[in-house]
């Protein structure tokens, strides 16, 4: 049997820069690739993008 692929991405704050989420790639995820997240770094919400693997 195949191994089934899970891509976990990692969610980078654009305000500092840091990774602060994980989370499971997805069909939605791809298409949208900035989210609206907390960051625990900035404390409030900010843009969060996928980092380049
Ligand atoms: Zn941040």
């Amino acid at each position: 049997m195949a191994t089934k692929k899970k891509k976990r991405t990692k969610l980078v704050c654009e305000v500092c820069k840091r990774s602060t989420y994980f989370t499971n790639k997805t069909k939605a995820v791809e298409e949208k690739l900035e989210l609206l997240k907390f960051c625990k770094y900035c404390k409030k919400r900010t843009k969060h993008k996928e980092a380049k693997r």
